[in-house]
């Protein structure tokens, strides 16, 4: 007798093989065996009609301060996530000087958009090492596995104090940096990440280390070979480009680790992402591993008068008059044709070119919808529609800004979105190294909210898309899956086979329904932040013990903190 067994389902079991009917039976938290006639279970879920796919492993996520007060860490468990990596793009808490707290929190705040008054009442400080905040991670309860990296800004603070941001550092400085790295990956951390965006700012300036020489890079990355696991994370403008490849290079050739970043198709340089996908072609060849990490969605900001980012927010008579009244009270002001006509007459009073630039990027502002519409057509812009009309987009967007009682959300595409269709996101997701990234669960809460992007993989690109091609539902799985858990070296997960851990979705198909995301005040201090809640999901399952029945918690906390160790065969 198994302890469950989910029978009769269509597996898609994570590693690209094809989908078959049969049966999941589970031991012990682990799976026994995948097949055809499993014995009784103590537990049985049918699943006849249902897909039946490893729990999702989402490797790009900011949840560093959440995770030490929230057991639940929606939206990413609603959705199916049973394992997810934090510690990215350099930003996190840990390790921490007494008196640091401030400092990381308003790195945090200004690069990744989430509350400095709720990370400020939210987290308790029980650490000063990384070490320390893995056994305070260990310790407490939680519904689904996470795993951490290590971050250049705090690891920076650490040894630098005030001069964080320096670039000028003894050979001490560094060796000292690549210690603590090296301390941090002996007590788990799954990688090491940092930022070299000139996007990623805070109230002190662009955050530490984003020009940080090769050597420095290249010391902090030896630690990684040294330790035997971990993963280089960064984000970065030159998406692996000269000269950021000549370092990825020297990198990955002497601690034969893997590095992975984000890669974009930017406005700016469309072709570009080609380019740098045929470098790291070439790369493979050599036996380097540099691992492109894409979303299956333009990295796109969420307009709406409860958002963080509208087109009317620095108008002087929206700023001084109503961006401080409750919604309810703010949608009957503009209602008022003498509100209305004032505050069409201005013009955003930003000094930020680049605010200003994507506040009336009008062929590049769509409305959401709801259900969402995350590949509009370029007819429905902004900018189409009020050339259709013969109005201003000043007025279209005021008038779609106000539906839904002032809760519509319009979708601004910021990249990979250039040609207006998924064309170029598809070859991105297709190529064979690439993997998925990007959701920054528990980041951005006013105004991004893509940790539902598993879901969404499956509702647009392996069962809805009408504009293009579509994706076969074993490699979306995969992507998800056996590919995400495999570069960060946590071969014990990502797919359903006997002996891997029993973390497991049972999904309904053809009643996934991904629903517009919408601002909740739960974080600690009344916080807010970007949810979407998800249909579908008939069964979620982390360690065998099932998390969510039917889109409902079911209390239990199976997750736990997971440590990297060394790899087999790493040097
Ligand atoms: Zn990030």
């Amino acid at each position: 007798m198994h302890d469950l067994v989910i029978r009769n389902g269509t597996v898609v079991d994570g590693t690209g093989r094809p989908r078959f009917e049969g049966d999941v039976a589970v031991d012990g938290g682990v799976v026994a065996a995948v097949g055809t006639g499993a014995a009784r279970g103590r537990r049985e879920i049918n699943a006849k009609g249902l897909l039946v796919t490893p729990g999702w492993v989402d490797v790009h996520t900011h949840y560093d301060g959440q995770v030490t007060w929230d057991p639940v860490l929606a939206p990413s468990s609603w959705h199916g996530v049973t394992t997810l990596v934090m510690g990215n793009c350099g930003v996190g808490f840990a390790p921490v000087r007494p008196g640091q707290e401030d400092f990381l929190i308003e790195l945090m705040e200004g690069v990744e958009d989430i509350p400095g008054t709720a990370l400020h009442e939210g987290i308790k400080w029980r650490w000063e090492s990384f070490p320390e905040y893995m056994d305070a991670l260990a310790q407490m309860p939680r519904l689904l596995d996470v795993a951490a990296q290590v971050p250049h800004c705090a690891i920076r603070a650490y040894v630098l104090g005030e001069r964080a941001h320096d670039l000028d550092l003894s050979d001490d400085e560094i060796t000292a940096m690549a210690r603590l790295t090296r301390d941090a990956l002996r007590a788990g951390a799954v990688g090491f990440s940092t930022s070299r965006t000139i996007l990623h700012r805070s109230r002190h300036g662009l955050v530490p280390g984003t020009h940080s020489k090769p050597e420095e890079l290249l010391a902090i990355g030896s630690a990684l070979g040294d330790a035997g696991h971990g993963v280089f994370e960064m984000v970065s403008d030159l998406q692996g480009q000269e000269p950021d490849l000549s370092w990825m290079r020297d990198f990955c050739r002497t601690t034969g680790r893997v590095l992975t970043f984000a890669l974009a198709q930017s406005p700016i340089q469309p072709m570009a992402w080609r380019e740098t996908l045929a470098r790291i072609d070439a790369l493979d060849a050599e036996g380097l591993r540099i691992v492109p990490q894409v979303p299956c969605r333009p990295t796109g900001m969420l307009y709406g008068l409860q958002s963080s980012l509208h087109p009317f927010i620095t108008h002087p008579t929206y700023r001084n008059e109503l961006a401080d009244l409750p919604l309810a009270e703010r949608v009957a002001r503009l209602r008022d044709p003498a509100v209305r006509a004032r505050l069409l007459a201005e013009e955003p009073t930003t000094g930020n070119p680049i605010a200003r630039a994507l506040m009336s990027n009008w062929s590049h502002i769509f409305p959401l919808g709801d259900p969402p519409d995350y590949e509009p057509a370029p007819e429905t812009s902004v900018a189409a529609t009020a050339a259709r009309e013969g109005r201003r987009p000043e007025d279209v967007v005021y008038d779609w800004m106000l539906e839904r009682e002032g809760r519509q959300l319009l979708f601004a595409p910021l990249a990979n979105y250039v040609d207006c269709n998924f064309d170029a996101l598809r070859e991105m997701m297709l190529h064979p190294r690439t993997v998925l990234g990007l959701s920054d669960g528990g980041a951005h809460c006013g105004l991004i909210c893509d940790a539902s992007m598993p879901t969404y993989l499956l509702t647009h690109w392996v069962r809805d898309r009408r504009r293009g091609e579509r994706i076969p539902l074993e490699h979306a799985v995969r992507l998800q899956t056996g590919n995400t858990a495999a570069v960060y070296g946590l071969p014990d997960r990502g797919t359903l086979e006997p002996g891997k851990k029993a973390d497991v979705n049972v999904i309904d198909l053809d009643a996934l329904r991904l629903h517009a995301p919408e601002m909740v005040f739960d974080l600690p201090a009344g916080g807010r932040r970007l949810v979407q809640r998800v249909e579908g999901y008939r069964a979620t399952i982390v360690a065998g013990e099932m998390t969510y029945e039917d889109g409902q918690e079911t209390g239990a906390r199976p997750g736990r903190l997971v440590r990297g160790r060394p790899e087999p065969g790493a040097r």
